[in-house]
């Protein structure tokens, strides 16, 4: 087995296929970089493809690209990009007959090796080196899809954490801790995620009839939490921005309908 990259996955990846048992060859760019237990270090790219299986994980496609060539007898490639970057490396694969494994990781590296640490992965191959790193789950045969669930669920993931550090410092305005505030935030979260498979329904339906919250109010509620975060000196493009995009819907004439409707306009 091979790795490309020793950041901070790939030297996780490589001590997890140590602790499997299996013989590693790591190879990183710079050489600053510190090498994982146990493993054989390496000076180019080429003579880390003398393995079966390389792994590749590195910051992005543009970074790993160049690296590839029709050496390689397997790839498995767990650098993280999008749907056209993943299938585009699958065609070259296909291409240059290279078997290829396609796959992202929904963990950060202290869960590699551990059940905690989903990778999804897609196309037709699988690979058992993927049990080292921890649950595989196969998301579909088009290469590309497991970089779109993997965009998508970071993309939930970056705007709760924006509005999560937007809240902490509208509460710091007023000199509430964040110790103090974080229980009640994440208990709200919670109860949000379980609104979601009915949002979901709604937006699949594209019935929007509500008693529950009309648009209308949300984006008066996005008004008042832009000003609000202004009046107590704060920068202001979170709310701003869900403002716009919520008053947009309801200009659209979504005003009465709830807040699902706002996928329209995402649509558009
Ligand atoms: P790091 O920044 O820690 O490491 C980046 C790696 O990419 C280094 O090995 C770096 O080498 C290498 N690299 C960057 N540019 C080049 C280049 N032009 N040529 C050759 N090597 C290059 O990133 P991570 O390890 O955190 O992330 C790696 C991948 O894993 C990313 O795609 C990321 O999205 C994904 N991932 C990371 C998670 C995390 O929590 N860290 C979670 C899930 C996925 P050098 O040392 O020479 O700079």
């Amino acid at each position: 087995m091979s790795v490309l990259g020793l950041g901070r996955m790939g030297s996780a990846l490589a001590t997890a296929l140590v602790g499997e048992g299996y013989e590693v060859t790591v190879w990183n760019r710079s050489e600053d970089k510190p090498t994982p237990a146990n493993t054989t270090r390496v000076k180019t790219p080429e003579e880390a493809f003398k393995s079966d299986v390389v792994v590749t994980c590195l910051s992005t496609y543009d970074a790993q690209q160049p690296l590839l060539t029709n050496e390689i007898k397997t790839l498995v490639n767990l650098t993280s990009g999008t749907p056209e970057q993943a299938r585009a490396t699958a065609r070259w694969a296909k291409d240059n007959g290279v078997e290829y494994v396609d796959g992202v990781i929904m963990a950060v590296p202290q869960q590699i090796g551990t059940p905690q640490a989903r990778i999804l992965f897609s196309g037709n191959e699988n690979h058992h080196v993927l049990d080292a790193f921890g649950e595989p789950f196969h998301v579909g045969e088009d290469a590309g899809l497991a970089a779109l669930y993997d965009l998508a669920l970071l993309g939930i993931m970056w705007a709760t954490f924006g509005g999560y550090l937007q809240a902490v410092a509208l509460m710091g305005t007023e000199g509430i801790a964040p110790e103090q505030f974080t229980p009640m935030a994440a208990d709200w979260l919670n109860e949000l995620g379980a609104m979601l498979p009915e949002m979901g329904a709604e937006t699949r339906s594209k019935s929007y009839e509500t008693d529950v919250s009309a648009l209308d109010i949300n984006v008066s509620g996005l008004r008042m939490l832009t000003d609000a975060n202004r009046e107590q000196g704060l920068d202001t493009t979170i709310p701003q921005a869900l403002h716009d995009l919520f008053e947009r819907a309801q200009r659209s004439g979504h005003g009465a309908h709830s807040i699902a409707s706002v996928i329209e306009e995402i649509r558009k």
